[in-house]
């Protein structure tokens, strides 16, 4: 396929696509579209910023239109329920989930309508907001199920379910929510699973729960972009790193923004204090903040006021903010899965980016190991002058928590399928360093709902 053209897409959403300068469907989309508009369920990997918000966002639209969906309650709707949505969107954070459905919004016409429901807001917004139930819901498995246990939301009209960031949602934090959700859909629906990354056991899994798959992998074996490149310094003290995070910050040119991945939420704070935090243009973004606090941080980095954003893993994943041009991991990140999907938060849509690793001597071996298995190039290089740090900011506020760092709370194992009703997001909690051992992608513990 060459172009949207030939999809034959109607025409709100080919000239939404045409104003967003998109002429030709990625790789991805092209191998996913026409499989999902014929019906059929998908296991769909394809390296990060590679559009597969797309991939799934434009057959669903095709759909609606085509199909004429009519608002729930409309006398015509479909027999299932009529207070039903059609279609089911399940992201594993908060914001992830609402950018979906800003794109969506972006891409489809008024009359589709769609919400996006997930936890840390007041429920009674979501109750109300749900009297008059969307087509389309895009949400986090705990505050989905909690709706859906009140009966402010009916599943039982869903047609269409998408899982992006499939593994994570499959993965034991997620993964009894998940079986919950789906007893509550109808058998008969299509199922679409996307994303970068699947371990075999993930596969498996994900194949139980799907209605003769299509699959389709696009470039497998390539878990980053190639217009990534990687990078490493190896830094003698704890003072040293955050200077050389600070000297890499304000190295970055004009317009270009960079995000800062720590393990835990406690080095996240500091790490953003001692780079000055909000006054030095620095955001931090963990599960510790307030939702509001969350929204008001990624809206802040994504105008571009904040030129850098501190976060755990809890930004990972899926966030789509075009003008990040390096990566920096204050440490070597607890397992692969991690190291690609913060990667892949530059270098979005062929871009150019840059991942950068701040490790200690001992951490040097364990990761030149997994870049090796990742089939990574990289190279070491030698520190910079270390500029001087600004004043010290002080630390955020986190919520009302505890101003430690929470990992009393985190170190604790969660039994399986646990709610997530807190918003760890630690990935070294349990897990530790287990994936890069394996040899092969752990999906990080848990997300946020
Ligand atoms: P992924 O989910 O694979 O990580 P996204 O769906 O977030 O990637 O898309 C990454 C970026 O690519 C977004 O900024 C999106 O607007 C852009 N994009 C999506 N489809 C196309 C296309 N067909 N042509 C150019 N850019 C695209
Ligand atoms: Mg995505």
């Amino acid at each position: 396929m060459v172009s949207f053209a030939e999809l034959s897409l109607t025409s709100f959403l080919a000239d939404r696509l045409q104003q967003a300068g998109f002429t030709a469907p990625t790789p991805i989309q092209s191998a996913a579209i026409p499989l999902a508009l014929q019906g059929r369920d998908l296991l769909a990997q394809a390296k990060t910023g590679s559009g597969k918000t797309l991939a799934f966002l434009i057959p669903l639209i095709e759909r609606a239109v085509k199909e004429g969906w009519k608002p729930a309650g409309h006398a015509s709707a479909q027999t299932g329920s009529s207070r039903s949505p059609r279609a089911l969107v399940l992201a594993p954070t908060r914001e992830l989930a609402l950018q979906i459905e800003m794109e969506l919004r972006k891409y489809a016409p008024p009359a589709v309508t769609s919400l996006a429901v997930y936890g840390g807001v007041p429920i009674e917004r979501h109750y109300r907001a749900l009297r008059q139930p969307p087509m389309i819901v895009i949400g986090t498995p705990g505050r989905l199920l909690d709706v859906a246990g009140t009966r402010h939301l009916d599943l039982r009209g869903i047609e269409y379910v998408v899982m992006d960031e499939a593994d994570q949602m499959l993965d034991r934090g997620f993964l009894r929510d998940i079986q919950r959700i789906l007893q509550l859909l109808p058998s008969q629906r299509q199922t679409m699973l996307f994303s970068a990354t699947f371990s075999p056991e993930i596969l498996t899994l994900a194949e139980s729960m799907l209605n003769n798959p299509a699959r389709t992998a696009v470039d497998p074996g390539v878990n980053t972009p190639t217009t990534i490149t990687h990078a490493y310094y190896v830094v003698p003290s704890e003072a040293s790193r955050v200077q050389l995070i600070h000297t890499l910050l304000q190295s970055s040119e004009a317009g270009e923004q960079s995000m800062v991945f720590c393990d835990q939420k406690y080095k996240v704070k500091r790490l953003a204090a001692r780079l000055g935090g909000e006054p030095a243009s620095v955001g931090a973004i963990t599960g510790n903040h307030s939702q509001a606090q969350r929204e008001r941080t990624l809206t802040a980095f994504r105008s571009g006021r904040l030129r850098s954003l501190v976060a755990t893993d809890v930004a990972a994943r899926g966030l789509d903010v075009p003008t990040v041009s390096q990566v920096i991991h204050y440490e070597l990140p607890g397992n692969p899965t991690s190291y690609v999907h913060r990667t892949g938060r530059t270098g979005r849509a062929e871009r150019s980016g840059a991942t950068l690793l701040i490790l200690s001597p001992q951490e040097e071996h364990e990761y030149l190991a997994m870049v090796r298995r990742l089939r990574i190039q990289t190279k070491r290089l030698t520190l910079p002058t270390l500029a001087t740090l600004p004043p010290p900011a002080r630390e955020p506020e986190s919520n009302g928590q505890s101003r430690h760092d929470g990992r009393g709370r985190d170190a604790r194992p969660r039994r399986t399928g646990e709610r997530p009703n807190s918003m760890t997001q630690d990935s070294r909690g349990g897990q530790g360093r287990r994936g890069w051992r394996a040899g092969r992608p752990a999906a990080p513990r848990r997300g946020n709902s």
